[in-house]
């Protein structure tokens, strides 16, 4: 789907025009993929726009740019102001907003001592699984492709390049018919989604892969991780093998695009009767409603526009 069109993005340090915010085409991160990337919701409250976890996201993206030896130009409160500086220039209620860092022109080849050059951009998009995929789940499929191990890419960071191997696992998702993919480690456990984590429910306690393997580790995963046990639930972080995902009793992704998204499917197994389970959607509820700020307990998370 086209994407909706706003009016002005934010680009080294001023507003230009959607039209304007270009590239050169040999900008090092189109050859080599070297960028690293956030995804932040921004939602309507009873008091206007609220972004989500603005400082955590632009805290990884310092991160994932330390892990390339990216020198960021820019702070991360910095970062943080320019993103609410372009929901308002845009008059945007509830967006997705994309920071991206990346390495400019100057020079080809490996070394990567290009300057680094930042954008953020920020339009309104709806769930990325679907509102239809929300409510009634999902189908997915366990890949072929497996995830990156960590002694070749660091997939703690949120860079560009890893995306190849997510785009290889969603397109064969997609062209055997199913919604999406989820990807196994180096070792045969399950990592996650092609840009989701993974949270399996068994027995009523929640199980969700550990960073070992070779996860991003999703800010929703961890709003997740919060909100379950406020709620009186037992997270488990451990690593978690294929057939589990089989006989659980749910499984939901999550993520900033995806928010909750729960997955009635796998490989042609019905999970939980294949409909969303009560616990996925006591999450999703309680995620909702976290995020359009109606619960004061989670005020520290949002960050008002205006
Ligand atoms: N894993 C991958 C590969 C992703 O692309 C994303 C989306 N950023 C996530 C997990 C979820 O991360 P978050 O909850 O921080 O959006």
């Amino acid at each position: 789907m086209a994407l909706a069109k706003t009016k002005y993005i934010w680009m080294n340090g001023r507003m230009v025009g959607w039209e304007e915010a270009n590239v050169h085409v040999l900008t090092h991160a189109l050859h080599y993929g070297s960028s690293v990337f956030e995804g932040i919701r921004c939602y309507e409250t009873s008091r206007g726009p609220a972004i989500f976890r603005l400082k955590e996201h632009m805290v990884r993206l310092k991160q994932s740019a330390d892990i390339y030896m990216m020198k960021l130009p820019y702070t991360v409160e910095e970062l943080c102001m320019a993103a609410i500086e372009v929901v308002k220039a845009n008059n945007l209620k509830e967006c997705y907003i994309r920071p991206i860092a990346f390495r400019g022109t100057g020079e080809m080849g490996l070394q990567a001592r290009n300057p680094v050059e930042v954008a953020i951009a920020a339009w309104p998009w709806g769930p990325y699984l679907g509102e239809e995929g929300q409510k009634k789940g999902i189908r997915v499929k366990v890949s072929s492709h497996i995830r990156p191990p960590p002694n070749s890419l660091p997939m703690n960071a949120k860079a560009g390049g890893h995306y190849l191997s997510s785009i290889l696992a969603k397109m064969e998702a997609v062209q055997a018919g199913y919604d999406e993919a989820i990807m196994l480690d180096h070792r045969g456990f399950v990592s996650e989604g092609s840009g989701e984590n993974v949270f399996v429910v068994k027995d009523g306690v929640i199980y969700t892969p550990p960073p070992h393997a070779s996860i991003l580790i999703g800010i929703t995963r961890n709003t997740i991780m919060v909100l379950a046990e406020d709620l009186g639930y037992r997270v488990v972080e451990e690593d978690l093998t294929r057939a589990m995902l089989y006989v659980a009793d749910e499984v939901f992704f999550t993520g900033t695009a995806a928010e909750v998204t729960p997955v009635r499917e796998i490989d042609g197994i019905p999970i939980g009767g294949g409909k969303p389970g009560p616990i996925t959607l006591h999450l999703l509820n309680e995620y909702k409603a976290v995020v359009r700020g109606e619960k004061p307990k989670y005020e520290g998370w949002l960050t008002y526009v205006e």
